[in-house]
């Protein structure tokens, strides 16, 4: 059989690295200013062997295994250790942790592979009439638990991996739309579309793992999402693979026939049925770009700035702005620039605080992507702003999809390195970023220790704006899943307090934030979702434990 193996390792070793090392070192001048800022002494904490994780053998009985060998075939069900141990989780910190030896492993007792959308469906129905649980696994790029190996009341779970659903179905290039199916990893959507001339414009920062089911799946949003939207406004339609039988909605770009059940799916994280096939629509390439950064003076100067962009259309495909302390790492981290010779360039401009915010424009033409960069200087030209032209929109553009090795790195020289994200309204914006600092930063401040806690907008509406949180902090050695599971409550609970913001603006539900949905949604809410789960999987065998 043809299993990318690298797509297997890289889940294997508990990092994004597939070496777990390689490109992923923590440059001595990162080290030096993470030591100055919170107190952190490198060490060596590298992923642990495969070998010396625990996996329990597989509790699939032999009947279920039989049936689904019938559906899918014999060296399509795989029983082996790898493949199970390389399905464990998603890449949240605490699921790498759990590599490292912080915590246990979870493995599913199959990994099943099905070939299509047909396959899908049987293999769903075996489970649901053996009782088997049935996590769906696109890139298993999850940070909320969304594909941890969660039996729920059943006594046997196996991971349906998408990875062989990779094909471009169709394009109607005459309505721009496109039929993917799941398990298409993002940057081959971009080059089966660039065939046809079309872009997605879906640029997560996981976008090299990632796939179109996932991002279905988790009403995901990509950096672009100023100039493309959010993924589930690209969503045309969806096949659905159900227990009850394959459902298809989307039929026409907008319906008066009752409720939009397409966004029901949108978002449902493998708990309402297996995603096979996702109708996307598709822009043409643009012709041109251009990425700009610049510097407001402050985060209040800032986040007006970029209300005033949100709110009289003149943003560009991308815009985020940094806070002052996401600014200080990202030069820190980064190294690239002269720190204090910067700060002397923009003190001598009057910016004491600086805020970065990087913008980029994509045009269909030269003259379009000409008249969209003159709106937003208009409106920048309002705000005191200080621009550090293209080398910094380069700089973040080259950099834009290193997060995550950062973070390998990050963790193997012993650092508590997590995200989260939330989402508000402009009024309420300034008081949901104070209370999630405080609760980070009093949560973690301890032995000595003192976290940093960045924070940006990266994606921005006429009404309000999402915040993306970055923590570091030297990580806790008695207690290290403690000291994260700790933080993450008290920032959850900062969020949904009052209905702050919403407790996650892309990332999703999963089993992280599934104990706050139902302050967002209402005991009402949690009880239609019973009832659509109910209907759809009476047996409860999609994804355990997982969204309600
Ligand atoms: C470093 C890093 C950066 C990230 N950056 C972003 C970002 O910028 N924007 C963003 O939106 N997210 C981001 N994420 C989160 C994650 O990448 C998204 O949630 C993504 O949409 C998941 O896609 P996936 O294919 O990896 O799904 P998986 O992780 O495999 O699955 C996610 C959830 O969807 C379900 N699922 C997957 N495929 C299907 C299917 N075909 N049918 C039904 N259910 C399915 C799973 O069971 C699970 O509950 C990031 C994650 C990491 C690790």
């Amino acid at each position: 059989m043809n299993l990318p193996v690298d797509h297997l390792d890289h889940l294997v070793r508990g990092s994004w690295t597939p070496s777990g090392g390689g490109d992923a070192e923590l440059p001595e001048h990162a080290a030096k200013w993470l030591a100055a800022r919170t107190g952190f002494v490198a060490r060596d904490t590298p992923a642990a062997p495969d070998s010396a994780l625990a996996v329990a053998d597989s509790a699939l009985p032999d009947s279920a295994r039989a049936a689904l060998t019938a559906v899918v075939g014999d060296e399509h069900v795989l029983l082996d250790r790898e493949a199970r141990l390389g399905r464990t989780g998603g890449l949240s910190y605490l699921d790498l942790l759990r590599h490292r030896g912080g915590g246990e492993v979870t493995a599913p007792d199959a990994v099943v592979v099905p070939a299509d959308p047909a396959q899908v469906q049987r293999v769903i129905e075996v489970c649901a009439a053996h009782g088997v649980g049935v996590v769906p696994f696109g890139g298993g790029t999850s940070v909320v638990g969304g594909v941890q190996a969660l039996r729920g009341d059943k006594t046997s779970v196996v991971v349906l991996d998408l990875m062989r659903l990779d094909k471009l179905v169709s394009v109607d290039p005459v309505s721009r739309l496109a039929v993917l199916q799941a398990g298409v990893v993002a940057p081959e959507a971009e080059r089966l579309l660039a065939e046809h001339g079309f872009t997605l414009g879906h640029f997560p920062q996981s976008f090299e793992r990632a796939t179109i089911g996932g991002f279905a799946a988790t009403r995901s949003s990509g950096q672009a999402s100023a100039g493309y939207g959010r993924f589930e406004d690209m969503v045309e339609g969806v096949r659905l693979a159900t227990p009850r039988g394959e459902w298809q909605v989307g039929v026409s770009p907008a319906s008066a026939a009752g409720p939009d059940l397409k966004q029901l799916i949108v978002g449902s994280e493998g708990a309402f049925g297996v995603i096979t096939e996702v109708t996307v629509r598709v822009r043409p390439i643009p012709a041109s770009d251009r990425y700009e950064g610049f510097v407001l003076d402050g985060w209040s100067a800032g986040a007006d700035a970029v209300r005033a962009l949100a709110q009289n259309g003149t943003r560009g495909t991308v815009t985020r702005l940094s806070d002052p302390t996401e600014t200080e790492v990202g030069f820190a981290l980064k190294g690239g620039w002269k720190m204090n010779a910067v700060r002397a360039y923009l003190r001598a401009r009057g910016i004491t605080d600086p805020c970065l915010l990087i913008i980029g424009w994509e045009g269909r033409t030269k003259a379009d992507l000409t008249a969209a960069r003159k709106a937003t200087l208009r409106t920048l030209s309002k705000h005191k702003t200080v621009s550090l032209g293209q080398a910094a929109g380069a700089a973040w553009r080259h950099g834009r999809f290193a997060g995550p090795r950062q973070r390998d790195a990050l963790m193997d020289a012993g650092v508590c390195v997590e995200t989260l994200e939330t989402a508000t309204y402009w009024s309420k914006l300034d008081a949901l970023r104070d209370t999630v600092r405080e609760a980070l930063t009093t949560t973690l401040t301890a032995g000595g220790h003192q976290p940093v806690v960045a924070c940006h907008i990266s994606h921005t509406y006429e009404t309000g704006a999402s915040l993306y949180f970055t923590t570091l902090v030297p990580r806790d050695l008695t207690d290290p899943v403690g000291q994260w599971a700790k933080a993450k409550q008290a920032a959850c609970e900062a969020i949904s307090t009052d209905s702050l913001g919403t407790i996650s603006h892309h990332h999703a539900t999963g089993v992280d934030h599934a104990p706050y949905l139902p302050r967002e949604i209402g005991a009402l809410g949690v009880d239609v979702l019973g009832a659509v789960k109910r209907e759809l999987d009476p047996e409860g065998v999609l994804n355990p434990g997982k969204l309600i």
